[in-house]
């Protein structure tokens, strides 16, 4: 087995002087200096008793410490679990007990949240060529041979449920770095925007492991603003990746902004990936960035990418495209809601995770003996072999004996001018299922529902037209700016009839 922080070693060796990392606390790393500051954080855990196959929970939003804390990590032996620092306390507590760190790094000093975090925790600072962070030491170390494979455990989204702790191996990370940097055509000297949280596989595998991979430099953002990242793609990032969320709170900046084209001459590559990407949202942002936007598919259990595809530009296709070199994919149509090849998606891989950490039922579940991983996506393939994806079969709403699917219904109303993003789901009404819509516009703004209701009369039958919209100017999201859809019904209980 290789390990992951070999593709550091190899950068050290090739381009040690050569720009690696930059951030928004104005640090500006050569690889040299990344290596450095991850030997210290290295140094620091093996201090303060940490050993190969413990955990180490790092508490971050992106900076330049954090990726060395996760390189530091690798290098002492132990398995990095990232985690958002806007995550509650409540929820953090739930990983810090079923994960047992044996360390908690926290890189971010600017986060009201992390400063409260290391109080509660009771965590010392440290300081070394990563500068200066916080380490405590909530459990004893408690070594697991169970991960001497394993480099990342990763708490999925929670988009459906509770978040689950995905294994993946080193193979697994560097399967996934190598993949994303190839498809991408990542080269030395790529100046890449690292927007995407490092705490979710999006951004910690097909960006940060990518980028290293390939020898880029990555310029961290801790949180995303749709006006920092215009001035971003104006100050000579050639590569964005990003969820579709941002594209759309970006298109909606531009239009207050009064920006049409982007004219940038750097930027080449744009992707969208981690949630579906929505048909208006691609024609009006591929508009303004004048590159096509390279739709990924992939999920926290398969290090990211499965499959994807740049269909052309202001092409209204949302297809996936066809699955990654080494990837294997197929549909498996006799699940329910499926049909004649339509059904949930299964893949099979140098990509695909050892498991769900302490829970070896929902591993079962989702894994076969011979290697197949269940997404819990329904798909089907085109004549070309472009996988399109329909939804997760969990949000697959039935009313009146027919399948809704949520992206299609929410395509019909991001279509509307005023419609930042929509959230479409389903709620049981004893034996049927109703379609409810949450809709997003701008701070300011209104919208009858009323006339909603009438422009989606016009673009969609009957049985998918929701019978509510709820209007507002935020939904619940996820630190990457997915939308969190089971809370949804919960967060407008009040406005819901
Ligand atoms: P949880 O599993 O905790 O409910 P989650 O599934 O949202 O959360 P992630 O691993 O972040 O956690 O997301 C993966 C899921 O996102 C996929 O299973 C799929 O439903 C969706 N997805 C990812 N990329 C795309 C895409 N390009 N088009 C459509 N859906 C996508
Ligand atoms: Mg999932």
């Amino acid at each position: 087995m290789v390990r992951v922080e070999q593709f550091l070693a190899d950068q050290v060796a090739a381009r040690g002087d050569a720009p690696a990392l930059s951030d928004s606390t104005g640090v500006r790393w050569t690889y040299k200096n990344f290596d450095k500051a991850s030997d210290d954080i290295a140094q620091a855990l093996k201090d303060a008793g940490v050993q190969p196959n413990d955990r180490v929970l790092m508490l971050s939003e992106n900076c330049a410490a954090a990726v060395a804390t996760v390189f530091g990590t690798w290098k002492a032996g132990a398995v990095i679990i990232p985690v958002n620092a806007r995550q509650s306390a409540g929820e953090i507590q739930r990983i810090i007990d079923h994960a047992a760190p044996a360390a908690v790094v926290l890189t971010c000093h600017a986060s009201i949240d992390a400063t409260v975090h290391a109080e509660t925790l009771n965590a010392a600072e440290i300081t070394g060529a990563f500068g200066t962070m916080h380490l405590a030491t909530p459990i004893a170390s408690n070594p697991d041979d169970e991960l001497s494979d394993v480099a990342v455990l990763l708490y999925t989204t929670g988009t459906t449920g509770d978040p689950k702790g995905v294994m993946l191996t080193h193979d697994n990370v560097r399967f996934g770095g190598k993949a994303s940097a190839k498809l991408r055509g990542i080269n030395p000297g790529d100046v890449v925007y690292g927007v995407l949280p490092l705490t979710h596989v999006f951004g910690l595998c097909s960006v940060m492991t990518a980028s290293c991979c390939a020898g880029a430099e990555i310029r961290l953002e801790a949180r995303f603003s749709a006006g920092k990242l215009y001035t971003a793609l104006t100050t000579g990032v050639n590569f964005l990746s990003a969820v579709p969320q941002m594209h759309a709170l970006l298109m909606q900046y531009t239009k207050e902004q009064g920006l049409t084209q982007l004219n940038s001459e750097t930027l080449r590559y744009v992707s969208s990936g981690a949630a579906p990407l929505d048909p208006t949202w691609k024609r009006k942002a591929e508009g303004f960035y004048g590159v096509a936007i390279q739709n990924g598919y992939g999920m926290t259990e398969s290090t990211a990418g499965i499959s994807a595809t740049s269909n052309p530009l202001g092409s209204p296709d949302i297809s996936v495209g066809p699955s990654l070199p080494g990837v294997e994919t197929k549909i498996d149509d006799t699940v329910e809601g499926g049909s004649n090849g339509k059904g949930e998606v299964l893949t099979r891989g140098g990509h695909v995770m050892k498991g769900y950490y302490k829970n070896p039922t929902e591993t079962a579940k989702v894994l076969s003996a011979d290697g197949w991983l269940r997404t819990g996506d329904l798909g089907s393939f085109d004549e070309h072999g472009h996988l399109h994806i329909l939804g997760r079969s969990k949000e697959l709403i039935i009313h009146g004996g027919f399948n809704v699917y949520p992206p299609e219904v929410e395509a019909a109303i991001n279509d509307h001018p005023q419609v930042i993003q929509a959230a479409v789901v389903g709620r049981s009404t004893g034996n049927d299922e109703e379609v409810l819509a949450f809709v997003q516009i701008a701070e300011g703004d209104t919208l009858d529902p009323q006339d909603l209701k009438a422009f989606v009369k016009e673009r969609l039958t009957g049985y998918k037209r929701p019978s509510q919209f709820i209007i507002g100017t935020s939904l619940p999201a996820a630190p990457t700016g997915k939308i969190l859809k089971h809370k949804l019904i919960e967060t407008f209980k009040d406005q819901l009839a």
